[in-house]
């Protein structure tokens, strides 16, 4: 058993309960550690830090035990995960004129590389996604598997690499130490360069409405931002400029309704009336309380 970890972004030490835990063991697959994924209302005890509003575990599984959880998890490759990477695209393209360079790009946790696309359009050279799964990588389409690197985010992964924009979607709760991955994205970037990252949003409207039934409260997630915790995280890094705003996910219907906490009868009735009515591959644009940040390196001053 761990001893607690002090909050991964503010290194406080006083927090408030948040939810209790809810583990079933016979229920914890592969299919778990999948990013898009049925929810399925496991949770790891969470506590929410006084000082950045930041809401963790406290104990967080064992390295090992993520580490194989993840290079052994399924991933998503199907139309919702090019839908994702859609959005945050048109997310970021407003951000980019802020940038004076476009040398590397790098998309950690980069999956089959749906972002890598969009990153090459946008100028940047080269365009590496990083990602842990061999599966993700063997399944990427033939374009994007020469830039895709197996492993986790690291320095040495990207010695020699002058990098413009670092971006990384949906994994910053996964990570026993966000800090760490900030700091090591903010030595990589070259001065002016930037940092762009989507996460959860735990304060967002719809996932207090929905409480612990929330998708984000899972056993996947080590910890949850809120707008405050999540600009700490960049500031406290010394990235300057930060940005954050709320983005609005584009999905098929039949994956919203994946996503809903109805039980498994109701929503294959749904799905078929969905399906017979044509439906169920209508791109609907909600606010699911996802939040971008981004924030600049700064420049040395003359
Ligand atoms: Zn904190």
């Amino acid at each position: 058993m761990s001893s607690e970890r002090p909050c991964p972004v503010c290194l406080g030490r006083s927090y408030a309960h948040f939810t209790d835990e809810r583990i079933d063991p016979a229920r914890v697959g592969a299919l778990t550690y999948a990013s898009r994924k049925p929810p399925e209302f496991m949770c790891l005890r969470l506590v929410r830090c006084k000082d950045c509003d930041l809401v963790y575990a406290p104990p967080p599984p064992a390295e090992d035990f993520l580490h194989a959880a993840y290079s052994d998890a399924d991933f998503d490759s199907g139309p919702e995960a090019l839908a994702a990477a859609q959005t945050y695209a048109d997310a970021l393209r407003v951000h980019l004129p802020g940038l004076a360079r476009r040398n590397a790009a790098v998309d950690v946790g980069a999956g089959t590389g749906p972002l890598l696309p969009f990153l090459q359009e946008q100028g940047f050279f080269p365009v590496i996604g990083i990602e842990p799964s061999r599966a993700a990588i063997e399944a990427a389409p033939p374009a994007a598997r020469p830039l895709l690197r197996e492993g986790m985010f690291s320095a040495a992964m990207l010695e020699g690499e002058t990098l413009s924009l670092i971006t990384s979607f949906m994994t910053l709760e996964h990570l026993r130490d966000p800090g760490e991955f900030v700091s090591t994205a903010h030595g990589l970037l070259e001065p002016g360069g930037a940092i762009a990252v989507v996460v959860h949003n735990w304060r967002a409207p719809l996932n207090r409405l929905l409480g612990p039934r929330s998708p984000i409260i899972d056993v996947e997630h080590l910890q949850l931002f809120s707008p405050r915790a999540l600009h700490e995280l960049l500031a406290r890094t010394g990235f300057e400029h930060i940005a954050l705003k709320p983005i609005r996910n584009a999905y098929p219907l039949r994956y919203w309704l994946r996503l809903t906490p109805l039980p498994a009868s109701a929503k294959r009735l749904l799905l078929r009336l969905l399906e017979r009515s044509g439906l169920a591959d209508r791109q609907i644009a909600m606010n699911v309380g996802n939040m971008l940040a981004v924030g600049y390196k700064p420049e040395p001053s003359k």
